[in-house]
């Protein structure tokens, strides 16, 4: 049977891609097995009993605990550098649950407001109704500014290490040094740059999460999320948290610091979020990623190294009026990306076509290659212009707040030969600005 969450020695992180997670036995299979069952037999009422008062380690039902889901989610908290993982059915159900596994009505999070439009969204409209409060500051906002966010009653604080789509570089260390001074941990999107190119724990951060819908699958082929715990944060320093440090009702009054220690966090996101609100991905999805996974770091290295090419390109081009890129010398955030993604940030570039929203249609619809899709960080070449798509339900105030100007193009380039790609876009700006 497969082994749970099974450890590795500190290799590489290409080869914790391709190794962690899952290790076959003696004539196991060598791939990853999908176990596509919702439950699983046991021999005695006791046995399965002991199970239910998590006095025992397995599987009884896949809504809580699957052996493929497991696998993969023990792959990508290796690849964070973190202590346990849970994989949740989307991106947007990994943020729920790292904010709801903290916060309850009555609390408080300071978030950056340079984050995806759809988690924007989530904080400002879902969990208010909820009676979770947010105070959105500016991920370049002074140090005076963050201390001012903060309330007696909040829970975290909230940010996307390279944001989605206005491609601000998060400043890690000061977002976490706030969190800290105010006894709360700092959660942080790591979508767009992968563990391969940024490693936030590193760097102070206590929780991360992922849409894997992105580079860590790579291929379109599954919606999916994950939340790691680094393990680093002391939920005892004081009495913010008390759903960790004091006795769950819901769960036979099991005190998950005490029970559980480092794996707290995500023991009590899994034994009672998901549990009652049920996001789990179907293991044949998980199955999916982890093939993604395997070939993580190569990507990464193409889409950085062909973004490289085609901002240069932007740049001096005459059809263009400005081209965002963190990995541009020049470009405001490239001291930042220096210090937390040295190795590339990812294949998301932003740019303005002249001529404005009209040009920028027109040059949507002369692409040849590249597709129009909502999606992003996929290995095929992609665009989108997000006023009128996913951050349409934005007001003009909320999207320059968010850093996504009104004629904005997210250009996300993929691992075609970088040739193939420019070529394509000169001939549709050419047609679009003429
Ligand atoms: N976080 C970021 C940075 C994203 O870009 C997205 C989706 O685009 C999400 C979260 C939501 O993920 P999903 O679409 O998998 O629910």
């Amino acid at each position: 049977m497969m082994k749970r969450g099974c450890q590795m020695k500190d290799y590489k992180i290409a080869t914790k891609c391709v190794r962690a997670g899952y290790k076959p036995g003696n004539k196991e299979p060598i791939v990853l097995p999908i176990v596509q069952s919702t439950t699983y037999k046991y021999d005695s009422g006791d046995a399965m009993g002991k199970m239910f008062d998590l006095e025992d380690d397995g599987y009884f039902y896949t809504r809580l605990a699957n052996p493929t889901n497991d696998a993969v989610a023990a792959k990508i908290a290796a690849l964070e550098g973190g202590v346990a993982a849970v994989l949740t059915s989307s991106g947007q159900a990994a943020n729920l649950f790292a904010v709801l596994n903290l916060c309850a009505a009555g609390d408080h999070v300071v978030s950056s407001v340079a984050i995806y439009g759809g988690t924007f969204n989530l904080f400002n409209v879902t969990l208010r109704r909820m009676g979770v409060d947010f105070t959105f500051v500016s991920p370049d906002c002074s140090d005076e500014e963050l201390e001012a966010a903060f309330k007696e009653n909040t829970k975290c604080v909230f940010g996307e290490t390279l944001s989605n789509p206005s491609l601000n570089v998060l400043d890690i260390e000061k977002f976490a040094l706030a969190a800290h001074r105010h006894g709360v941990p700092l959660i942080v999107d790591n979508t767009f740059p992968t563990p391969v190119n940024c490693r936030p724990f590193e760097f102070g951060a206590d929780i991360v999460t992922h849409s894997t819908t992105k580079y860590m699958d790579g291929h379109a082929t599954q919606v999916g999320g994950v939340v790691v715990d680094s393990g680093n944060f002391d939920w005892t320093q004081n009495d913010k948290f008390p759903g960790l440090t004091t006795p769950d009702d819901s769960y036979h009054g099991i005190v998950y610091t005490e029970r559980f220690g480092k794996a707290a966090f995500i023991t009590k996101c899994v034994s009672q979020l998901m549990r009652d609100l049920g996001s789990i991905p179907s293991p044949h999805n998980a199955f999916l990623l982890n093939l993604g996974l395997e070939t993580l770091p190569l990507r990464m290295r193409q889409h950085c190294e062909n973004a490289q090419k085609v901002a240069a390109f932007l740049q001096q081009s005459d059809c263009v009026s400005w081209v965002s890129y963190p990995g541009l010398p020049g470009d405001p955030e490239y001291a930042k990306a220096q210090k937390y993604m040295p190795h590339g940030t990812s294949g998301v570039i932003s740019f303005g076509v002249k001529g404005g929203r009209e040009a920028a249609t027109k040059f949507m619809d002369a692409l040849e290659l590249a597709n129009i899709v909502t999606h992003v960080a996929d290995c095929r070449t992609c665009v989108l212009h997000p006023a009128s798509t996913t951050h349409r339900q934005l007001t003009k105030e909320q999207l320059e707040e968010g850093g996504v100007k009104e004629d904005l193009i997210r250009l996300s380039v993929g691992i075609e030969d970088a040739d193939d790609i420019i070529d394509d876009l000169r001939q549709a700006l050419e047609k679009a600005t003429k």
